[in-house]
């Protein structure tokens, strides 16, 4: 097939080979394009990922690993490697107006506590997963435009003045930041507003009494409302820290711009500035030195009026920025990677209706908005005291209002999560032949949705059977799982049909109440469905809303 005219004398060379239609592009491999691709490929797609970028990028932004991240993490087969490479950040130490206060982070019941992370090496691990999985990054490819036709997206590919591709996609992703090059294409406003103020950035050595871990946080209320701060966060290496401090007005740009992120077209300041802060701020000597890298950077708060247009989607940055406060950005975006990934899967596998699409954007907007709501009002107080100790681990996370969403009718409240909700990590399961126990999260870990079977009945087998039998009905081997897990495994004396486990530490029945139940646990380990009984007709219909049945 010929290109569209108007692709025609755009440019000098083009590549040569007729247009063929790939099935996905994620543009962009930051933390958030990575994870968009490792996950397609996962689920078995197998993407192709460019990055304008011909190198990653030097600079260490995110540091602060949310623990549902890490459970992601988890489920992705990364989270030791990442554990490994970073930090525990265990609470903070916080001077404002002449008090300190130090506050431990207390996360002992959940599955993971604060990781901190540089960036850098999150894309790192990202990179050499994806690479496992089979999946190279193209880097230095710029996408230049794209068009939407008749259910394709065609894109124009630079590698350079001279060199460009025309390649067209079923779907295409962009996770290219803040300044979103397929945000600008489609059209879709990024409503907000700028901080009006710049900062810097150093990667420096300090010498001082805070104990290792805690994050250094320092006030002083300042003219229009913008108070005098400096926060450090610790680095894994010891002794290291980056600091984010006020900028100077000194370095103030000559025009007020009114971008996002890290301003690396603008001088890198010295270590004067951060030294300066610290002995302005801090009543203790401390000695900072080997400045490694530094920058100014700047803030916006956006949000994206829409996550979807056709068959192009945008994540990450490209669809919100705020403030850094709270280590939020970049596990959003992570999160948003992993809502849209085994989804776009699962349509493009033959397996999915093309329908469960739509809920991307149902579910993550509202989650994009309040990041950015909370994270902006933080800002002038500098204050997150009031929120839930458990907020900022993003674990609360809830699609209870997505029209995907569905709690039996004939069903009262849930005890523990409802349909929506995240479902928790519970211990001490046991399986028969094995000689430890296992975590929930252990048997809800793949790529599959899981229908997981509370049995209470003193011998479930008869139960466990007839479930067997509708697994064989829907004909779903590869896309669902079953689990049930049982009160007391004395009657389960036979090999059963159905994977069995043994709530034997009652941890099961503890967090999900004791009452007979089922549900529906989706690949990114929410409820999809919950009812007293997977023999509900609400179960069948919704499994016919995701799957072609
Ligand atoms: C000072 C600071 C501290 C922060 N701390 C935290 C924290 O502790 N925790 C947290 O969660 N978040 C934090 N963030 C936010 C976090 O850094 C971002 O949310 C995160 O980088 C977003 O990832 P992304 O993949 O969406 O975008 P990016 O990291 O911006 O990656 C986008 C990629 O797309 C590429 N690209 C752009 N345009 C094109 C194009 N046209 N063609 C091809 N490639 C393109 C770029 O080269 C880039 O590699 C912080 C941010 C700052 C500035």
């Amino acid at each position: 097939m010929p290109p569209p005219a108007h692709f025609k004398n755009a440019f000098a060379v083009l590549t040569s080979n007729p247009l063929s239609t790939s099935d996905v592009l994620v543009v962009g491999a930051g933390p958030v394009g990575l994870t968009m691709a490792c996950e397609l490929a996962r689920h078995g797609v197998r993407p192709r990922i460019i990055d304008r970028l011909k190198q990653p990028s030097p600079y260490c932004r995110a540091i602060g690993v949310t623990t549902r991240t890490l459970e992601v993490w988890e489920d992705m087969g990364i989270a030791r490697e990442m554990i490994d490479a970073g930090i525990w950040i265990e609470g903070s130490r916080t001077f404002v107006v002449g008090q300190i206060v130090d506050t431990r982070f207390d996360l002992s019941d959940l599955p993971f506590a604060n990781l901190g992370l540089p960036q850098n090496d999150t894309e790192r691990v990202l990179t050499r997963h994806l690479a496992s999985l089979g999946v190279e990054i193209e880097r230095g490819v710029t996408l230049e435009s794209l068009t939407q036709t008749d259910g394709e997206v065609e894109t124009v590919l630079a590698r350079g003045p001279d060199e460009k591709e025309e390649a067209r996609f079923r779907y295409v992703i962009g996770c290219d930041g803040a300044h979103s090059a397929v945000r600008r294409a489609l059209g879709i406003s990024f409503e907000g507003s700028p901080i009006p103020a710049e900062f810097m950035l150093g990667d420096v050595h300090i010498d001082w009494t805070t104990p290792r871990g805690m994050v250094m946080r320092i006030f002083r209320p300042g003219p229009n409302g913008m108070p005098d701060f400096l926060v450090a966060v610790p680095l894994p290496e010891i002794g290291r820290y980056r600091v984010s401090i006020l900028s100077p007005p000194e370095l103030a740009a000559p025009a007020e711009g009114t971008g996002h992120g890290i301003q690396s077209e603008r001088p890198a300041p010295g270590i004067a500035p951060l030294q300066a802060a610290v002995d302005r701020l801090l009543p203790e000597k401390a000695v900072l030195s080997d400045l490694r890298w530094s920058s100014i950077f700047r803030i916006s708060m956006r949000l994206a009026s829409k996550y979807r247009q056709g068959n192009v989607f945008i994540a990450g940055d490209a669809a919100h920025i705020h403030p850094p406060t709270g280590g939020q950005g970049m596990n959003t975006g992570i999160q948003d990677a992993y809502n849209l990934g085994w989804k776009l899967a699962l349509v493009l596998n033959g397996v999915g209706r093309e329908t469960i699409l739509d809920s991307y954007e149902a579910e993550r907007h509202p989650v994009g908005k309040d990041v950015v709501d909370r994270t902006s009002r933080a800002i002038p107080k500098n204050s997150r005291e009031d929120e839930d100790r458990l907020t900022d681990t993003q674990v609360l996370i809830s699609y209870r209002g997505s029209p995907w969403i569905e709690n039996s009718p004939n069903g009262a409240q849930p005890v523990g999560p409802a349909a929506g909700d995240r479902a928790p990590d519970c211990q001490g399961l046991r399986r028969t032949g094995v000689g430890f126990p296992f975590r929930l999260f252990d048997v809800l870990r793949g790529a599959e949705h899981v229908l997981v079977v509370y049995c209470t009945d003193s011998d479930p087998d008869p139960e466990l059977a007839d479930l067997a039998a509708f697994g064989t009905e829907l004909q779903l081997a590869d896309a669902l799982r079953f689990a049930a897990i049982v009160k007391s495994a004395a009657k389960a004396t036979k090999l059963p049909p159905v994977p069995f486990y043994e709530d034997a530490g009652s941890d099961f029945e503890k967090t999900y109440g004791s009452g007979q139940t089922a549900m529906l646990v989706r690949p990114d380990g929410y409820l999809s469905w919950r009812g007293d009984s997977w023999r509900e007709s609400e179960l069948r219909r919704q499994l016919e809303r995701i799957f072609r049945l």
